[in-house]
């Protein structure tokens, strides 16, 4: 038996709670981990909440990362005790996730846990870090560089946002964050923003066009922020998509596109090619200030998961929620 949340939905409802569950229960795959850590990503927050349909299979545990030792394996890339590392490919959402003890997963899915990062480090990095740093990537697959100019991180106190000025100012770009709470001003500062901008002058339906100043940006808001953000990128700027805190819809024009060259990039984590992430999970090790993490992460234990969704589902958490799944 081990333990994980786990959930449901039947007459009585939708609901989340921790429980004990059998090793019989476990989904068919070909390697099984002992979870160590896992973590609370926004998607995480909507499955236990049921605020949004990303639990596709009831029972499931949700998670959709996670790192801890392989305790048994018939795939010939893991063998029991190595460390591995796991973000996405539907896990958490149709194959049960990481916010349990144990775990049984396709290998394909797993990575190595890179060298020059630890497990606790890795969850608080997790699927909004690593999706930070594929924001990274694209900008600079189409050639942002830091002399170019201002990089906006809109979201900037959340999960992505956090770890994406963390990277981009230890890259040497000028970060400007965009955050709906100035408390956390300090905070964005700490992290290498240079400097902090208020969400509300993004939020209302802007012009097709305004005064081009970004370089680049990653937005994690979506809706009128992220039509605002590619209405004043700067020309042949490029704009990072990845996210929807704000609403799903995309009320913009054409207008940045045709007339300044603006690129707008969408970023995807949960499919991602292997090659990409391993790339991505490498630059991490290497281009993310491990100290910024005790910064941005905090640790809970399993079931305070449960009702920090909610919360961070109305924007009340910063930074990365890392779960310790045996607390
Ligand atoms: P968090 O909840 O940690 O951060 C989201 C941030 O967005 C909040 O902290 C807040 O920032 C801002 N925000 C929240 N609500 C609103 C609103 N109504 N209007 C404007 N801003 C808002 O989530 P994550 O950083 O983990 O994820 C961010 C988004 O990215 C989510 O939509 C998530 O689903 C998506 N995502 C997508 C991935 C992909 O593969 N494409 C992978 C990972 C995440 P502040 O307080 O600073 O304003």
């Amino acid at each position: 038996m081990f333990k994980g949340i786990l959930i449901e939905k039947d007459d009585a409802g939708y609901r989340a709670a921790v429980r004990d569950i059998d090793d019989a229960q476990l989904p068919t795959g070909d390697v099984t981990v002992r979870v160590s850590h896992s973590t609370l990503n926004y998607k995480d927050a909507l499955a236990i909440t049921g605020k949004g349909p990303v639990v596709r299979k009831f029972p499931m545990v949700p998670g959709i990362d996670l790192v801890g030792t392989v305790e048994s394996s018939t795939h010939p890339d893991h063998r029991p005790g190595d460390a591995v590392l796991l973000n996405g490919w539907g896990v958490g959402e149709v194959h049960w996730g990481g916010l349990a003890q144990k775990a049984r997963l396709h290998g394909d899915w797993l990575i190595p846990l890179p060298a020059a990062i630890a497990p606790l480090q890795a969850m608080a990095i997790g699927t909004a870090g690593y999706t930070a740093m594929l924001c990274v990537l694209a900008l600079e697959k189409h050639g942002v560089k830091p002399a170019n100019g201002e990089i906006l991180v809109t979201g900037a106190a959340g999960g992505v946002g956090s770890v994406a000025i963390a990277i981009l100012a230890k890259l040497g770009y000028t970060v400007v964050a965009a955050t709906g709470r100035p408390q956390d001003a300090d905070y964005l500062r700490q992290l290498g923003a240079a400097e902090v901008l208020d969400r509300a002058q993004f939020t209302s339906p802007g012009k097709p066009l305004g005064k081009e100043r970004w370089a680049g940006a990653v937005d994690v808001v979506g809706s009128h922020v992220l039509a605002n953000v590619c209405a004043t990128t700067q020309y042949r700027g490029v704009v990072t998509a990845c996210g929807l805190a704000g609403g799903m819809d995309l009320p913009a024009t054409v207008a940045p596109f045709i007339l300044r060259g603006v690129t707008l990039a969408g970023i995807d984590s949960v499919m991602c090619p292997r090659a990409e992430r391993l790339q991505a999970w490498q630059r991490l090790g290497t281009d993310l200030d491990m100290d910024k993490l005790g910064t941005i992460g905090h640790e809970v234990g399993l079931a305070e998961a449960i009702p920090l969704a909610s919360r961070l589902l109305n924007g009340e958490v910063r930074g990365r929620v890392v779960v310790d799944v045996h607390r």
